[in-house]
């Protein structure tokens, strides 16, 4: 069972407008100490908080693909329950995980790449992508 550790990645880049937090910034309730629990107000966090867990803490990915150590956040998104793709968002448009990304590719994934600045873009090999983009077209009546 791995456990976040020092990590708060997903506290500093989802934008919940709801909840008045921006997006690649920390969250209010973020504490500077590495060493504790980070979110200081645990029992009441937002509700998203309690759902959420990325991929690398579910257990996929290997132990050094820590989120805060290769500078990315993944979760997984079922697209027209037709295809699961990765969602990678950065936190750094200039630190890009490179290795960490073609290992993923490689396994056959379709990535969804979310940088800073706003812009996306799809990343994988291209005969999964051209598969992926068919499937999504014929389900979406393309
Ligand atoms: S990004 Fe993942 S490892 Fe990091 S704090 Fe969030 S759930 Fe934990
Ligand atoms: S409420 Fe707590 S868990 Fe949720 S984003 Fe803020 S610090 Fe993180």
């Amino acid at each position: 069972m791995r456990d976040c550790g020092p990590c708060a990645l997903c506290c500093i880049l989802p934008e919940l407008p709801k909840w008045n937090k921006p997006g690649h910034t920390p969250c209010e309730h973020l504490s500077d100490d590495r060493d504790e629990k980070r979110c200081n107000a645990y029992a009441t966090r937002f509700p998203p908080c309690r759902k959420y867990s990325c991929l690398w803490l579910q257990g996929e990915f290997e132990e050094e693909d820590r989120p805060d150590l290769i500078g990315a956040v993944c979760s997984r998104l079922d697209i027209h329950h037709v295809r699961e793709i990765i969602i990678l968002e950065l936190a750094n448009d200039e630190d890009m995980p490179h290795e960490f990304v073609s290992r993923i590719v490689d396994a056959g994934s379709v990535i969804h790449l979310h940088k800073v600045d706003g812009s996306t873009s799809y990343l994988g090999k291209q005969d999964v992508l051209d598969e992926f983009f068919e499937d999504v077209r014929i389900v979406g009546g393309a």
